[in-house]
């Protein structure tokens, strides 16, 4: 197939451009590297361009005949969106809808996006399932909300179909420590923690220790992105055979504390941090947890990698790597 994957220079983006590379697919990359990085490209073409640049993309949908659009292209910190929500608003929804328009303009209709849990907002149940309310708590949480309700309303009008995948929290890094998450300003609590082990931070701080959860801090549930990419050749694999659009959870439906993870990185690291407890962090949900019954009987995706260990280990490999340790 010939897929266009936006947001293919970035950490999950990438992964996906690896692995449609090595199963032979061709591959266009379309991002503005604005977070992302031209040497993470591992296969095929990057384009150099924004999403909001209609002109840029009519002209490489003109050249170029997609079987399927992977978008991956947005911003992704919480808190950022509580400060900026124009920002959230304007690349994650704004410029989605402008792919959505370009993909309808140009016949493209198989589509994959990347949502969140961060949809759900603060779950009333925990596993969450599909079918939970969406009540996001934040505008990063909004602004994917948003482009799910354009591809149920654009799906139900055209022969556009779709699967959006909810990510619950995403980390780990590729097994040959060739890409991993590369962003010097990330914000997420495995890099962070392993940047602190590896003395490029004073301390790690913990936000919140006083949340309605067995220890105090936030649970949540961590993926390795090499099974959420997994769950995306998956869910390619099933449009292609003209199932209609849906909607899964991408987590292994089982969490860890904020505590449980820090422990975790300074056993792997045999490194003895600093760590510093500090106040909530605006938009936090304090459990959150996927139901992931259905993409496994639907898809029959089969988690490889549901190991917090595995998971700190390949990321702490990449972060060795990348900062010349290794
Ligand atoms: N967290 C933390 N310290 C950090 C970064 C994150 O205590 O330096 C906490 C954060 O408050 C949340 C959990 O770790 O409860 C996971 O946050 P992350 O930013 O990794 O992902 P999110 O769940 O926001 O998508």
């Amino acid at each position: 197939m010939k897929i266009l994957v936006t947001g293919g220079a970035g950490y999950i983006g990438s992964h996906m451009v690896r692995t449609l590379g090595e199963s032979g697919h061709d591959v266009v990359v379309y991002d503005n590297l604005s977070t992302g990085f031209r040497e993470s490209v591992l296969y095929g073409r990057l384009v150099k361009a924004d999403l909001a640049d209609m002109t840029a993309m009519d002209e490489l949908f003109s050249h170029e005949k997609f079987d399927a659009v992977a978008h991956f292209a947005a911003h992704i910190v919480v808190d950022e969106s509580v400060r900026e929500p124009v920002k959230y608003y304007r690349n994650n929804f704004s410029n989605a809808l402008n792919l959505v328009e370009a993909c309808l303009r140009h016949g493209v209709n198989t589509f994959l996006f990347s949502s969140t849990a961060a949809v759900y907002g603060m779950p009333v149940a925990v596993p969450v399932s599909e079918e939970a309310p969406l009540v996001p708590i934040n505008p990063y949480g909004w602004s994917k909300r948003m482009v799910e309700q354009v591809l149920q309303d654009v799906s139900h009008a055209s022969g556009l179909r779709y699967v959006s995948l909810r990510y619950f929290n995403v980390a780990g890094a590729d097994a040959e420590t060739r890409l991993g998450q590369k962003y010097k300003d990330a914000t997420h609590l495995i890099t962070v923690s392993l940047r602190t082990a590896l003395g490029l931070r004073k301390e790690l701080n913990i936000f919140g220790t006083d949340y309605d959860t067995p220890d105090g801090t936030c649970v949540r549930d961590y993926i390795h992105v090499d099974d959420l990419i997994n769950a995306h050749i998956l869910a390619l694999d099933y449009l292609s055979k003209g199932k209609p659009s849906r909607v899964f959870n991408c987590g292994y439906g089982h969490g860890y504390s904020v505590r449980e993870v820090v422990e975790k990185v300074k056993q792997v690291t045999e490194i003895d941090f600093a760590v510093q407890e500090a106040g909530r962090r605006e938009g936090d949900p304090s459990v959150i947890v996927a139901d992931s019954d259905r993409i496994k009987r639907e898809l029959g995706w089969m988690p490889k990698y549901d190991d917090l260990d595995y998971i700190i280990r390949t990321a702490w490999a990449w972060e060795q790597k990348l900062h010349g340790t290794l």
